[in-house]
């Protein structure tokens, strides 16, 4: 069998999942949109369903999924319903959705529902993608209520800088959401993970943390809190082949790379093709044996190239870390010019495997 494999760590995914808590002291609907970033929605969601809160997914396809695994928890659609379809979907399968335009609001008025629904009414504060404005948001609220359709109303809104520590933006935010919320009674909801983590201002009743659950900063620089995220995903992969190499000599496609001397090359098979950074640079960072090695070569589809000159040790067989405890999925995806919760979603075709 091919020797790539994702472990992925329960444990230290509850460990994060009460670090949030802890953090705002705030309920916590657990993110696992887009299969819970590359984690497995249905496996992380069984992980968490003695104690989260809730989850919160991108569309109501996430959301059955869940529900036919049987997690009964509260689900939250993050962008509501696409369609005035969804909407008997939702009341029959007891889901939370956001209203985020007046087309949903509409929609909902005009649809004999066989339950009120629970709501969370979306204000853009200023990341100007969804919501209302905030002139338009009391009216929007006071509209909801009167349509009958709603159980409850949550007032959200989301942060378009909230991992730049010095961005002077997400105050702002805070501040044109409290003023166009003042008066509306009901819960509220601010904080992704980097507010979570590093925005205590940002207080509120629930908190919707995604990236850091899996142990990973949104922050590009230290920062205290997220010192304390355990990493939940190691990707790992083994030496299929060895090979010695003198000076001058190129090594995969491209010649990206030529050795400067007497090389000793090992192929891992990990590829592009699982998810691995195409655009990763000679010299990104990888964990061979549990020692600090190096990526050389362009990445190839299937396999990719490493210096073993320094690893007398390694050879076939040998086990390479491309990101979890040794190597920082953050830290790589610095390095490729990309974020790591793209490197987490692009994960496939590697089979995953689940510890306690
Ligand atoms: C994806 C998403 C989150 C989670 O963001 P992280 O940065 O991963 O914590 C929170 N809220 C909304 C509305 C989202 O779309």
């Amino acid at each position: 069998m091919r020797p790539a494999r994702a472990v992925i760590d329960l444990a230290a995914l509850r460990q994060n999942y009460r670090l949030a808590r802890e953090l705002s002291d705030a309920r916590a609907l657990a993110v696992i949109k887009a299969d819970a970033y590359g984690h497995g929605a249905v496996a992380v969601a069984k992980a968490l369903a003695s104690e989260a809160d809730g989850f919160a997914v991108a569309c109501i396809e996430e959301a059955l999924e869940l529900r036919a695994a049987g997690i009964r928890a509260p689900i939250l659609l993050l962008e509501g319903f696409f369609g005035i379809d969804e909407l008997p979907l939702i009341a029959e399968h007891d889901l939370w959705t956001v209203i985020h335009a007046d087309w949903q609001l509409e929609a909902l008025e005009r649809t004999a529902l066989a339950r009120p629904l629970q709501v969370w009414l979306k204000l853009d504060s200023g990341m100007h993608r969804v919501g209302f404005f905030p002139q338009d948001y009391a009216a929007a609220y006071h509209r909801l209520l009167a349509s009958g359709k709603v159980s409850g109303i949550v007032k959200l809104t989301h942060f378009a800088r909230a991992d730049e520590p010095d961005s002077p933006a997400t105050s702002v935010q805070i501040a044109t959401f409290r003023a166009a919320t003042e008066g509306l009674p009901g819960p509220t909801s601010l904080r992704n993970s980097p507010a979570t983590l590093g925005w205590p201002q940002a207080a509120g009743d629930w908190v919707r943390p995604g990236l850091m659950l899996y142990g990973v900063t949104p922050f590009a620089t230290p920062q205290a809190a997220a010192e304390r995220l355990q990493p939940v995903m190691t990707l790992t992969s083994r030496v299929i082949a060895v090979r010695e190499l003198p000076a001058g000599e190129p090594v995969g496609y491209g010649a990206r790379f030529v050795t400067a001397g007497p090389t000793r090359v090992g192929v891992v098979a990990l590829g592009y093709a699982d998810g691995y950074p195409r655009h990763a640079p000679n010299g990104t960072p990888v964990a061979i044996e549990g020692r600090p090695g190096q990526l050389i070569g362009r990445v190839s589809m299937d396999m990719l190239t490493v210096d073993l000159t320094d690893h007398p040790q390694a050879g076939v067989g040998s086990e390479v870390e491309f990101w979890g405890r040794q190597v920082s999925v953050a830290d790589l995806a610095e390095r490729c010019d990309t974020i790591p919760y793209q490197l987490l979603c692009n994960l496939k075709r590697v089979p995953r495997s689940y510890r306690d």
